[in-house]
């Protein structure tokens, strides 16, 4: 990833379709459309051997595709930018190598749109999150989303124990 983290979502989506209408004969809008990504990728990229490494001193991700490893910005928090990062190595992963007729940076673009689109979809962002063993975070719809029903499950577990407790004191 390069410097697309820093690009507003109403840019990268005005030079995703500037290239959709430029490029419009490219083979990677059928691929997209027909292979979104989807949880299970998660769970195969897993199985396969992919890892997440928080190694990286400036770029906010790349890969290491020889050792199967997503690099990660060591200082990134989990959060926004953690989470688009995640999903912008794994677009990667699957989209990059479809056309190589497209530049490094309408790469860039593509697989950018991608994982911010991808990021919405709670069941997805929990998944990746889960698949990957990071540490969840909440600060956004889709990721209160993602979380807030496991929260509220395990309070109501505890909750219910307190008060099995309390009756069997009195
Ligand atoms: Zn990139």
């Amino acid at each position: 990833m390069t410097t697309v983290a820093r690009i507003s979502w109403l840019e990268i989506d005005k030079y995703y379709n500037l290239l959709r209408s430029q490029k419009k004969d490219s083979k990677i809008w059928e691929f997209l459309e027909k292979y979104p990504i989807s949880r299970n990728d998660f769970k195969e990229l897993v199985k396969r051997g992919w890892k997440v490494s928080k190694e990286l001193e400036y770029d906010f991700g790349r890969l290491d595709r020889k050792n199967l490893k997503i690099l990660i910005r060591k200082d990134l928090i989990p959060g926004y930018e953690r989470d688009v990062t995640l999903f912008h190595e794994i677009g990667h992963i699957f989209y990059e190598n479809i056309d190589n007729s497209l530049s490094e940076s309408e790469n860039e673009i593509i697989v950018e749109w991608t994982a911010r689109k991808a990021r919405t979809n709670h069941i997805l962002l929990r998944n990746a999150i889960n698949c990957f063993g990071l540490e969840p975070a909440i600060y956004d719809l889709p990721s209160c989303r993602a979380y807030t029903k496991i929260r509220s499950k395990s309070l109501e577990n505890i909750f219910t124990k307190t008060m099995m407790e309390d009756l069997v004191i009195n």
